[in-house]
């Protein structure tokens, strides 16, 4: 528990949220700014700012809460034709609130929500020999 953080005031129940679901390591709920209707998040009750600094047990309880949340978005508004499962990990990553959460994003057509990127990506792929490259430096994870 982090007395600053607002999700851990939300596990608290300190703050309002509309929960979708509880038990003793996970809670969900509806974002107070729905990027469209019935994103969500999911978060670990116990704080932590970043993705590692979990238990991994405890880290991939995340999903499967997630998953059962976007197929009940799915059913329930059908103008969702895919979802964003997304976190933010750390600042630079665009995370805004330092409590570890998974947003379940309903998308649909034209919804006006993307990522931008320099003009430059859109002409760039990587050769073989680059690719290997980089992945030499990552190996062994
Ligand atoms: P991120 O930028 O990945 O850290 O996302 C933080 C998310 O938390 C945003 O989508 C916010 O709209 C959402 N959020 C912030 N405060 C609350 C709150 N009190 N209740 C529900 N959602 C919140
Ligand atoms: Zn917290």
């Amino acid at each position: 528990m982090n007395s600053d953080c607002i999700f851990c005031k939300i596990v608290n129940k300190e703050v309002f949220a509309a929960v979708l679901f509880e038990d003793d390591d996970i809670m969900a709920f509806m974002d107070i700014k729905p990027i469209n209707e019935g994103h969500s998040l999911v978060i670990t009750k116990k704080h932590a700012v970043l993705v590692d600094e979990l238990e991994e047990e405890l880290y991939l309880k995340l999903f499967p809460i997630g998953r059962k949340i976007a197929n009940k978005i799915k059913e329930v508004f059908p103008e969702t034709k895919g979802i964003m499962y997304f976190i933010a990990d750390g600042e630079h990553a665009g995370q805004e609130v330092p409590h570890v959460h998974l947003h379940i994003i309903p998308r649909k057509p034209n919804d006006g929500f993307d990522f931008t990127f320099d003009p430059a990506y859109y002409d760039r792929l990587l050769t073989e020999e680059e690719r290997t490259k980089v992945k030499d430096k990552l190996i062994p994870i």
